[in-house]
């Protein structure tokens, strides 16, 4: 589903800027919706799906794991087998392939734990544009090896010391940037947020991983799957294989948010949980915000699911109640890291263990002839130091 003429998925979303993004985001605009249905654009981001990021990523039927669970048929879509381990490149590798048709010579991103960052630094390398990363201060000392392999990219790192140095401020760096250098630079948002078209666009480009579900399980199973469970951190794992099933009604559609240490005050990213309506980041969304209007701290075991806000087509999804929305606590998710890791060999980001710990709550309560799919939005390997000192008791929050 797209969203109305100004960017609105029922009561959320649209485009909530400063005068001086306006010029900006309507170029983006312009060109997105002039590109996405050419024929050229689209044979050039196929091939570079193909030979770059390594698409189609299979579908792997989870048999040890089903049988250990007693449940449906789980089925894993391996994104973390694509190019860089995460599903990130494929909205890199669209965009980027957009800037180029608007001549733009260099990208723009800021990122909070580097893995956006680096995703952008990759497809910058590849088609030799010039790349300028935003990242607070404090991101880049607790997450130095990504800020090494941005520059091995040959991507420029630009440290933020302003406020609370951490993913905002490098958000209200790279704005800056943006205003002032539009003419030849592209800015290149990481998930599925943000004001029009963004939201659009990045579910657009993810939408991938939906397709190619469709086709693996029809052909695999010669139906269409029962459920589809996904990670949701801004949103766009779970919008890319959700979407081209929108309107499979039979298909029940189950998003996973980070749960942190509990659903108390500041201790998790549960939007749906602790959330209310507002305006962040140019969408009206649900956010993590106090009475007035503040952003609450937020704390996840897993970096890219520890954000305060959420995309908006998820909040529309919640309210027509063609989506349902959960929470899985650190603690499940460190579990589901453990027990995919022994069961299939897989070792998961710790943000897909949140979706795999739901499918491990869940399982009994479905029977042996469903199926179940379930996103691997990543590859775990970015965790394991994280997984050691969880597994010692260390303090995982410094
Ligand atoms: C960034 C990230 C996420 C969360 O982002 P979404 O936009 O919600 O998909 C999930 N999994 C992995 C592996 C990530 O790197």
């Amino acid at each position: 589903m797209n969203p109305d003429s100004r960017g609105f998925y029922g009561q959320y979303g649209g485009s909530y800027i400063p005068e001086t993004l306006s010029g900006p985001i309507e170029e983006v605009k312009e060109a997105f919706e002039k590109f996405r249905d050419e024929k050229s654009f689209k044979s050039d981001l196929s091939y570079w799906q193909k030979e770059y990021v390594g698409r189609a990523t299979p579908l792997t039927y989870a048999k040890r794991l089903s049988q250990f669970l007693g449940g449906p048929k789980i089925y894993l879509k391996r994104e973390d087998l694509t190019h860089t381990g995460a599903h990130k490149i494929n909205n890199t590798l669209g965009q980027i392939l957009i800037a180029k048709r608007m001549r733009k010579t260099r990208i723009i991103a800021e990122t909070g734990a580097g893995q956006h960052g680096v995703a952008v630094a990759t497809v910058c390398a590849l088609f030799g544009l010039n790349c300028t990363i935003y990242m607070g201060e404090d991101d880049t000392k607790r997450q130095r090896l990504n800020v090494y392999r941005m520059r091995l990219l040959g991507a420029s790192v630009k440290s933020v010391d302003s406020g609370s140095k951490t993913l905002k401020d490098a958000i209200n760096e790279a704005m800056r940037d943006w205003v002032t250098n539009v003419k030849d630079s592209y800015y290149l948002l990481g998930s599925a947020l943000g004001p029009h078209p963004y939201p659009q666009m990045v579910t657009e480009f993810q939408s991938v991983i939906g397709q190619e579900v469709k086709d693996q399980i029809l052909n695999k199973e010669g139906r269409l799957p029962d459920q589809l469970i996904a990670c949701v951190g801004g949103g766009s794992n779970a919008i890319g294989l959700f979407h081209p099933f929108l309107e499979d009604k039979s298909v029940s559609l189950v998003g996973v948010e980070a749960g942190g240490l509990g659903i108390k005050e500041n201790l998790h990213a549960a939007r749906f949980e602790g959330g209310s309506v507002g305006i962040f980041q140019g969408t009206k969304t649900f956010i993590l915000q106090d009475q007035f209007g503040q952003i609450k701290e937020t704390k996840s075991i897993s970096a890219g699911l520890d954000y305060a806000g959420i995309g908006p087509l998820h909040c529309f999804l919640k309210a027509e109640g063609r989506a349902q929305y959960t929470y899985a606590t650190d603690k499940e998710a460190m579990n589901a890291f453990s027990l995919l890791s022994k069961m299939e060999g897989i070792i998961p980001a710790i943000e897909s263990s949140h979706a795999i710990a739901y499918i491990i709550k869940e399982a009994s309560n479905l029977s042996k002839d469903k199926i179940v799919v379930c996103n691997l939005s990543g590859r775990g390997d970015k965790d394991v130091e994280t997984a050691i000192f969880y597994s010692n008791k260390e303090d995982i929050y410094n």
